[in-house]
């Protein structure tokens, strides 16, 4: 195949321009051997190549193996007049060139020759220079019609390869009259479109183009003057022959390429166009979903944090302009983390995409709402001209969100923290607007959650302090700040150490010791504390392990947990596990609780309690009587520790017999539980505790928390620890209080 490159159009006629160098191969037919002689001398001329013969057969068998560019016949001869070759020419589609050579004057020999396809004719006796000047003509026109066949040959491969590319193209292929008509299409418009060719032919181009696209194409269409003479490019859709359910058209989005198709004489007139419309619908669906998915949660489908930031930017700037007022809220469900966890992701999930529902059908069409992640929501309101005003959003944002949500495990009951900033009052910019409504969103979780409040600048310090803090407490983990101390657990009448509480400390690099009565909170809230409660566990079992190495049997060992720990499924083994792999009894091992840990039994409270309980390890009720202190659940809950609360002991000072503690000390006795009284500072208190039947007691009295090194000391050597006791605290007066 011949390839369609430009030099393939290029007539190749060197021949026929009368290079001599071209070579010309002639044949003479005569059966005068004379003039079969003198020919070629009179002829000769460089590159032609003479042959000859005297008969029709001998010419017709030079024929059958050699091509001649002319051939010099004579008229009569031995065999047939040179007529009967001419036919044999045309019967075998020859193209040679030929000149009849006769002594025959009648015209109608010349006639009959030059009709059955001779070239010239020549009269003998002949001239020379009429001879020379038929052949060099018969040779010209000869080159010049070979290399138009050459050509046209060529122009038709050519044309059947373009034709071939073009109609089998994937790309839908037009050209346009000038009244912006069909005049030519490619079979592809029939996938593409579903029409056939022949209907649309003669139809304008304009009613397959979308009515809403129509306008961008009219233009470069009707005005071929404002066509910028070159090729253009537009993005159009196209109807389909074929209907959608809601009966509006289909449609397939095209790039189209025009190419205007001027006149040779005025190339500003169009006579038409060409065109070329490839399907990029694909593509601009795949578009559309990467751009959507840039600026939307794919969970929620609402605007993400770098949308909202977008348009927060443009309200922003059409306030200013107006000097007007907009309101940035920011919303954080509270305690998510605890429907994550216990729910699983799924639920968690769903029931974000439910507030998010509410959410937007509390909000107005202009207003913005966003997730930025996680539980934390957005707010743009951008119509607002005082504080009061999103006041009332506010609250209708906590309404919303009230009543119970339906999740495939229940119902549940969500609230929300708001916080507010306004602008231009809290910030000038997206980000302050942001992080300033935030901050307030966190007081609001600080002081109990469920409620709005608008940014306060003094809360500002305090908050980046928080922020501090929580990347501090990411880092303690890796850094190994952390430490355990123990605090002994000394029974009065035994004169023994029966327990140790393992206490966290956090040795801060920068801000030294901090209490965990500080930062147990913020750890849970940041989704730390299971990580931290891991480390105490296995902290505090390797130190029983080792003490037991070095020959000290410890006492029972109690550690802190927190209400997240059991949200977590596996508490319970790990716990077994740790015990194990340290080789300690079950029976050496407490965990401390609070009440509030079985206010909600979501979690399998009970059930992990119960596991942890039949393996044989305590379980205390840590901080008691300041929860709820319901009864009831002392039945449910197989707990076996009370520890009494630190504020009690503390009003047990003076002669005053505290009620509660009294109560508690009931409670454990009717429940055959232990009791260990907490913070005990003073002999006074003591006495009282005593008094009241309670035996075992843990505080500064007795001893601080203290490094294991210490405690390795007391364990050792009980006898030094209560003999310096007995200096301060008469031991054995308290032992004999019991009533
Ligand atoms: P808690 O479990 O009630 O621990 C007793 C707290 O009272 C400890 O404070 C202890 O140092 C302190 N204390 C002991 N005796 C006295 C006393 O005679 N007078 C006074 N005023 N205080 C006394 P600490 O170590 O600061 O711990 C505070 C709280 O942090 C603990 O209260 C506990 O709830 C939590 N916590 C401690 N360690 C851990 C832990 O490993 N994990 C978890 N989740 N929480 C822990
Ligand atoms: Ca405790
Ligand atoms: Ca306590």
């Amino acid at each position: 195949m011949v390839t369609p490159t430009e030099h393939a159009f290029r007539p190749q006629i060197q021949g026929a321009a009368g290079t001599e160098a071209a070579s010309f191969r002639i044949l003479i037919v005569d059966d005068d051997p004379s003039l079969r002689r003198t020919f070629p001398h009179v002829l000769a001329r460089p590159g032609r190549i003479f042959d000859e013969c005297g008969t029709i057969g001998e010419a017709i068998r030079c024929l059958e193996h050699e091509h001649y560019a002319l051939i010099l016949l004579d008229y009569r001869l031995p065999d047939a007049t040179g007529l009967a070759l001419l036919d044999w020419l045309v019967d075998h589609n020859r193209d040679e060139a030929v000149i009849i050579i006769s002594g025959e004057d009648a015209i109608d020999a010349a006639i009959g020759a030059l009709r059955r396809g001779a070239d010239d004719y020549v009269r003998k006796p002949y001239h020379v220079a009429q001879l020379q000047r038929a052949v060099d003509g018969a040779l010209h026109k000869g080159a010049l019609e070979k290399a138009n066949r050459l050509m046209s040959q060529r122009l038709k491969a050519s044309e059947r390869l373009h034709r071939y590319l073009v109609e089998s193209s994937p790309d839908l292929i037009f050209t346009l009259d000038s009244a912006g008509r069909f005049t030519y299409l490619n079979p592809r418009v029939k996938a593409l479109l579903g029409f056939d060719r022949s209907t649309l032919m003669r139809q304008p181009f304009a009613t397959l183009v979308l009515p809403e696209d129509r306008k961008r194409i009219d233009n470069l269409l009707s005005q071929p003057g404002n066509l910028p003479g070159e090729s253009f490019n537009v993005e159009l859709r196209l109807r389909r022959n074929r209907l959608k359910p809601d009966g509006e058209a289909e449609s397939i989005t095209v790039s189209l390429t025009g190419i205007p198709m001027n006149t040779q004489e005025d190339d500003r007139r169009m006579v038409g166009l060409y065109g070329v419309a490839r399907d990029i619908s694909e593509r601009k669906r795949a578009e559309e979903i990467i751009s959507f998915q840039a600026y939307h949660d794919q969970l929620t489908h609402l605007p993400n944090r770098v949308l909202f930031k977008d348009r927060l930017e443009l309200a922003i700037a059409q306030a200013q302009r107006r000097n007007g007022t907009l309101a940035v809220m920011f919303i954080d469900v509270d305690r998510f983390k605890l429907v994550n966890d216990t729910f699983g992701h799924a639920e968690g999930d769903a029931l974000l995409r439910a507030i998010a529902a509410r959410l937007s059908a509390t909000l107005r069409r202009g207003d913005t709402l966003a997730r930025l992640g996680g539980d934390e929501f957005t707010v743009l309101l951008p119509d607002i001209t005082r504080p009061e005003d999103a006041e009332v959003i506010a609250r209708k944002v906590l309404e919303a969100i009230s009543p119970p949500i339906g999740l495939s495990k229940g119902q549940f009951r969500a609230t929300v923290s708001v916080g507010i900033a306004l602008f231009p009052r809290d910030g000038g910019s997206a980000e302050e607007l942001t992080r300033h409504a935030d901050v307030a969103m966190y007081q609001v979780k600080r002081s109990g959650k469920n409620a709005y409040r608008f940014f306060d600048p003094d809360l500002n310090t305090r908050h980046r302090d928080r922020i501090a803090l929580e990347n501090d407490l990411r880092n303690a983990l890796v850094r190994n700040e952390f430490e355990l101390h123990y605090q002994p657990q000394v029974s009065v009448v035994q004169r023994r150490i029966v327990g140790l509480e393992a206490l966290l400390r956090w040795q801060h690099p920068v801000l030294g010791p901090i209490s965990p009565a500080t930062f147990v909170q913020v750890a849970e809230e940041v989704g730390l504390i299971g990580e931290i409660s891991a480390w105490v566990l296995e902290q505090a079992c390797a130190q029983v392990a080792e003490w037991r190495r070095a020959g000290i049997e410890a006492p029972r060992m109690s550690i802190n947990l927190s209400a997240h720990d059991f949200h977590r499924s596996n508490i319970v083994a790990s716990i077994t596990e740790c015990l194990e792999r340290h080789a300690l009894r079950p029976g050496q091992f407490e965990i401390e609780i609070t009440e509030s840990i079985m206010m909600n039994d979501t979690a399998g409270v009970t059930a992990k309690l119960h596991e942890l309980r039949a393996s044989g390890i305590s379980v205390a009720i840590d901080d008691f009587g300041t929860g709820y202190s319901a009864l009831a659940y002392l039945q449910k809950f197989p707990v076996s520790t009370l520890k009494i609360d630190r504020s009690f002991v503390r009003d047990l000072e003076g002669p005053m017999t505290n009620p509660i503690i009294a109560a508690i000390t009931g409670i454990a006795r009717g429940f055959e539980l232990e009791l260990v009284a907490e913070g005990v500072e003073s002999e006074e208190q003591a006495r009282a505790l005593r008094a009241l039947g309670c035996d075992v007691m843990q505080g500064y009295l007795f001893a601080r928390p203290s490094r294991a090194a210490d405690a390795s000391a007391w364990l050792q050597c009980p006898d030094r620890l209560f003999e310096a006791l007995e200096s301060r605290v008469p031991l054995e007066r308290l032992a004999g209080l019991a009533n």
